[in-house]
């Protein structure tokens, strides 16, 4: 099956052909672990994830690389504060990354290059730049690439050129859209740095950030390796810069698709640490809410369209997900012994096909889910009528198993208190009669709900039933 991307290079749906047939290298720009992820960030992984799994589901084999940025202005200023060694203050955070992936089922990349292991990857490159002319020492002693050198500069994020003011350098890791200048390729050392430094052919110093990713993918992945994502706002200036320092070192185009995803939202705002109204996942794990149910949320919505974090979608998935945890105990105890039935092959088969086409459909996960819930749909229904077989319960389940090698939100074990649908049905009527204000219905299935044994527990982030 022919595969599309959406290539932000060239801001169109394009078919996607690898370098190696068969093999997919791909780049991940990571975390800076500086301080835990927030679920913005997951928003960027559980996309990557979304895609490498795409990816293996349409039998290609995937190198995955995801660099851990342990050095720049950020982890050095915050370090110092905590008055740590950089490598002990940003193992701390590196751990909890891992952990957070796994709570979030985010498969993990075949490679992990941290920044502080690959320094002399990154001079050499620097070296290359220097001795080809596209960079210089300047009179701080950092080493800037010259942007002038470079023709195509801009050329991702389609900035205006125009605007850029001769020989303005720009020295600090992350700057804005309007600085369009000579970047930092290696930063002499200053009393802000303490003692993070390293020795290089142009004094002590640190690299700056976009060198860092220039320099592992090519180790890992080769000069020109086919897919690079990251999330919108890495576009400029971070992926401009490494397009510029790896196509000028190696005289070859670095990658083919570049796919960014959209923002995770709050209210109207980028989710971000610096506007303060992020969550970490950390803390919506101690409020009770899981793994999965959040991997939901973040899956569910096309990456390139930004998505509005509220606790009413993660109740809602909570929900979906009960659902699918009372099929599975139905189809294990439901069905009659016999063979299986044509119509129900058929139905399946065609539910895989509209799963598989939707995610080759530059990774249309709406109707990935919509092919989910088809087969959820489908099942009930012989379900209710009596009609399924134990072999069309196991082909069932075989092709929720095979939905979950790309999606990973079910559970197929028995975990936890199961609410039985009609229980959950009652509490959900009691929620839409609360929402237009028909109190009475609302108290009738509360009570209702109780005298089965059940209770709705509300709180500021929304509701769940649990055995009274
Ligand atoms: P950082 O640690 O800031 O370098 O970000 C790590 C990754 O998360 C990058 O790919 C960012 O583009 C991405 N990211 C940061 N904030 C958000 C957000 N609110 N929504 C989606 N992705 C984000
Ligand atoms: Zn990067």
């Amino acid at each position: 099956m022919t595969i599309y991307f959406f290539n932000t290079m060239d801001r169109v749906r394009e078919e996607f052909t690898p370098v190696k047939e068969g093999q997919v290298g791909m780049y991940t720009c990571g975390p800076t672990v500086y301080n835990y992820a927030h679920i913005g960030n997951f928003r960027a992984y559980i996309f990557e994830d979304l895609l490498r799994r795409t990816l293996e589901y349409h039998g290609y084999r995937v190198t995955q690389v995801m660099n851990l940025t342990d050095v720049d202005d950020k982890t050095i200023r915050d370090s110092r504060a905590a008055g740590l060694p950089l490598a002990e203050f940003t193992a701390k955070y590196k751990q909890a990354f891992f952990e957070d992936l796994k709570t979030l089922r985010i498969e993990p990349a075949e490679h992990y290059p941290a920044a502080t292991a690959h320094i002399p990857e990154m001079i050499a490159l620097i070296q290359t730049l220097m001795d080809r002319g596209f960079a210089y020492q300047a009179d701080d002693d950092s080493i800037y690439f010259s942007i002038a050198k470079c023709p195509g500069y801009g050329k991702l994020a389609r900035i205006d050129l125009d605007n850029q003011q001769a020989g303005v350098r720009i020295n600090a890791d992350e700057y804005a859209k309007d600085a369009v200048a000579d970047f930092a390729l290696w930063k002499a050392w200053d009393e802000k740095d303490g003692d993070v430094w390293w020795d290089s052919p142009w004094g002590r110093g640190r690299p700056g950030w976009h060198i860092e990713c220039s320099a592992m993918s090519m180790k890992y992945l080769g000069k020109t390796f086919d897919i690079h994502t990251g999330g919108i706002d890495n576009m400029f200036p971070h992926h401009e810069d490494e397009i510029a320092q790896s196509e000028s070192a190696n005289g070859c185009r670095y990658v083919n698709y570049w796919l960014h995803c959209a923002h995770l939202m709050v209210d109207g705002d980028k989710m971000s640490k610096s506007a303060g109204n992020f969550h970490t996942l950390r803390d919506l794990s101690a409020r009770g809410f899981h793994g999965n149910e959040l991997r939901w949320v973040l899956l569910g919505t096309h990456y390139r369209k930004k998505l509005n974090f509220t606790f009413e979608a993660v109740e809602q998935a909570r929900i979906s997900l009960q659902r699918f945890r009372e099929l599975f105990r139905r189809l294990q105890q439901e069905p009659k012994p016999g063979a299986a039935t044509p119509a129900v092959t058929t139905a399946v088969a065609a539910l895989r096909q509209q799963f598989a086409a939707a995610l080759a459909d530059d990774l249309n996960v709406s109707e990935a889910f919509s092919a989910l819930f088809g087969l959820l749909r489908e099942s009930n229904r012989i379900l209710d009528e009596g009609s399924c077989s134990d072999a069309d319960a196991a082909t069932i389940m075989d092709q929720f198993h095979d939905f979950n090698r790309v999606l990973d939100v079910l559970d197929f074990e028995p975990g936890g208190t199961e609410v039985p649908a009609e229980i959950m049905a009652m509490a959900e009527k009691r929620q839409q009669a609360r929402k237009t204000r028909d109190f009475a219905t609302a108290d009738a299935m509360r009570d209702q709900l109780k005298t089965r044994g059940w209770v709705i527990e509300d709180s500021p982030n929304g509701w769940r039933v649990k055995p009274l």
